[in-house]
């Protein structure tokens, strides 16, 4: 008997294929819904069954709460799977799903909700001893003279955060006192209007900070283990772009320290499922930004060197199992690198959509392919545009750059442009190949 009859996977594009995958390999039977724009996706194709949800917007159908409800319903799904983006974070859809009688694979809805508000997470996190950024502890009031006080006692720069922000959205950087009120009241009306919640708070603006995360594991039953870290300083417009595991160049006890004051987290909240505690790592040390509630587009990277498979033990712990090992039972080793590559012109990163007529997946001892391309597939417009994740592996760090660079010139994709060039060059660049660059430095080599 199979650990879950049918799994509906909420997604698309790579991660929905992933999700498959994981759910084959445990002989549970799979639903794909997808928009009118996707019937050619490769896990629509893989799945046993498939259910269009709606028209291309994702707002008409990957959003669209009350027809993915149905399409579990008419399909006698048992658990729906949300995979990363869309509804993962929507402590109502986990609520709906609940409430109409499937599991929801991630974390209860209460938890997310917690973890959602940003100034909750912060408090949750600094009482069970995770370091956080100093700053405004808890919103910011209409108060103005306080609010200068705060941002005074914290030292400028300074950055304005939304509670419900998002995707690197809903944050101001505040230089100095003169524009410290204005700055709020235009970060407020904008979150209000993207998020919905005009609730802001305020901490120190890190100045060259790297990011740095640890993925976490918890069944919700009490047990809770850490996978390790993952260094994705990389970033263009706050979004990452090439990942690795481990973070290179962090003192051993540090790494041990955090991550075990994340697992107490995850035990505290009664955590269950995949999770992710980010951080900004400064001058040797760690500050807390934000947890997210579910799996996330650089698994991967871990799964390599810990060769403990995320997706497959969310779904156990869905099927209510406790978790398959002890923090023991995990053995880091060697070391991974991920390369999103994204359907978007590298000169000017606008969105290249449109018909791949070749794709030839690059392969060898260490690499692995996460993509749902294939030859004539067309990517559409309207989704984000990741199409593939190239990872290496290798016992060293060098050995796994070494396979990436490689895999990268075999790689080929035509009828598209993508953002290969880039990280060609990003797995050539000096800095990049010593470790441990901070979070602008991606940016500032793009201006040169
Ligand atoms: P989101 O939920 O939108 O991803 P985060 O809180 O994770 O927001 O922040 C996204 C990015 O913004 C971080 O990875 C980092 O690049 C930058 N950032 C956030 N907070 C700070 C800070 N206090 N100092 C410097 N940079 C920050």
């Amino acid at each position: 008997m199979p650990i879950l009859d049918k799994v509906l996977i909420a997604n698309r594009g790579e991660i929905a294929l992933r999700i498959l995958r994981a759910c084959k390999e445990l002989d549970i039977k799979t639903v794909a819904v997808h928009s009118s724009a996707d019937s050619e996706l490769m896990h629509v194709r893989l799945a046993d069954e498939s259910v269009c949800i709606g028209p291309p917007s994702s707002t008409d159908s990957y959003l669209n709460v009350p027809a993915i409800i149905s399409a579990a319903e008419i399909t006698n799904t048992t658990a729906i799977h949300p995979g990363y983006g869309f509804l993962a974070e929507n402590a109502n859809f986990a609520d709906q799903v609940e409430k109409s009688g499937f599991t929801f694979i991630g974390p209860t809805a209460d938890t997310i909700r917690l973890m959602g508000d940003k100034v909750s997470a912060i408090e949750a996190m600094k009482r069970a001893g995770v370091p956080t950024v100093p700053g405004s502890d808890g919103p910011l009031t209409d108060d103005h003279d306080r609010t200068r006080e705060i941002a005074q006692r914290v030292g400028y720069p300074v950055i304005v955060k939304a509670a419900a922000g998002g995707g690197g959205r809903g944050m101001r950087v505040v230089h100095n006192e003169e524009v410290l009120i204005s700055s709020i009241e235009v970060t407020k009306s904008e979150a209000a209007a993207a998020f919905g919640s005009d609730v802001v708070y305020l901490e120190k603006f890190l100045q060259k900070p790297r990011h740095v995360e640890i993925q976490i594991i918890a069944d919700g039953q009490g047990n809770a283990i850490h996978l390790g870290d993952r260094d994705c300083s990389l970033q263009r417009r706050h979004q990452k772009v090439l990942e690795e595991a481990p973070a290179p160049g962090i003192p051993e006890d540090l790494r041990a320290q955090v991550a075990e004051a994340c697992v107490n987290a995850c035990i505290e909240i009664g955590y269950r499922g995949a999770g992710t505690f980010e951080f900004l790592y400064e001058d040797g040390g760690f500050y807390f930004i934000e947890m997210n509630t579910r799996v996330q587009v650089e698994h991967p990277v871990t799964e390599m060197i810990t060769r403990f498979d995320i997706v497959k033990e969310q779904l156990r712990i869905a099927a209510g199992m406790p978790l398959s090992a002890a923090q023991e039972d995990i053995d880091f080793q060697g070391h991974s690198f991920e390369c999103r590559i994204n359907a978007e012109d590298p000169q000017n990163f606008l969105p290249s959509p449109g018909k791949v007529t070749t794709f030839h997946a690059p392969g060898g001892l260490g690499i692995r392919v996460d993509s749902h391309l294939y030859d004539g597939y067309t990517v559409p417009p309207f989704y984000d545009s990741l199409i593939a994740k190239i990872i290496s592996f290798g016992e060293s760090r060098d050995v796994a750059l070494a396979r990436m660079r490689q895999a990268l010139d075999e790689l080929v994709i035509e009828g598209i442009r993508t953002n290969t060039p880039l990280h060609r060059d990003l797995t050539r660049d000096r800095a990049f190949q010593a470790g441990g660059v901070s979070i602008h430095y991606l940016e500032s080599k793009l201006e040169d």
